[in-house]
């Protein structure tokens, strides 16, 4: 990877590797520096993987995960693919977008790192149904944030 900062990552169950130790652009994409360029780094990993992108063509993840660097979840397409993508995203309607959900980002990193709180009194203190919990903890739900 060169020089810079170590790219730390967690893996998911489905094989997304999402980045931790990077900022997120507002879209959930990762930043990154290398050589003194500024790009991202499902970007980076592909070039590197494949070589350079074809001009008029962007790397687009096929796991829906922005943050994912998994060179087998990455795919080429073109800039009106990802937005069809993100549309189709929004019309789903996930975490935070979703007008039904009580939880914000922060509150999902709370319970995941809760392990001394059971499910139950998770999903009380939060108002929300204790499977809904069980869901957050195995990344079942909000698979954005980390
Ligand atoms: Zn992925």
């Amino acid at each position: 990877m060169g020089k810079g900062k170590q790219i730390e990552f967690i893996i998911l169950p489905n094989g997304c590797k999402v980045c931790t130790s990077h900022a997120r652009t507002k879209d959930g994409h990762v930043r990154i520096q290398r050589n003194g360029l500024k790009t991202y780094l499902h970007k980076l990993v592909y070039i590197q993987h494949y070589g350079d992108i074809p001009d008029g063509l962007v790397v687009r993840h096929k796991c829906d995960n922005p943050a994912c660097f998994n060179i087998n979840h990455l795919e080429l397409g073109t800039h009106s693919d990802n937005v069809a993508d993100r549309v189709a995203r929004n019309r789903s309607a996930i975490g935070e977008r979703n007008g039904r959900s009580k939880l914000k980002e922060e509150d999902v990193r709370f319970i995941r790192n809760a392990t001394n709180i059971s499910n139950s009194q998770l999903a009380r203190m939060f108002g929300v149904d204790p499977k809904a919990i069980r869901n957050i903890k195995k990344f079942r739900t909000w698979k954005h944030v980390v």
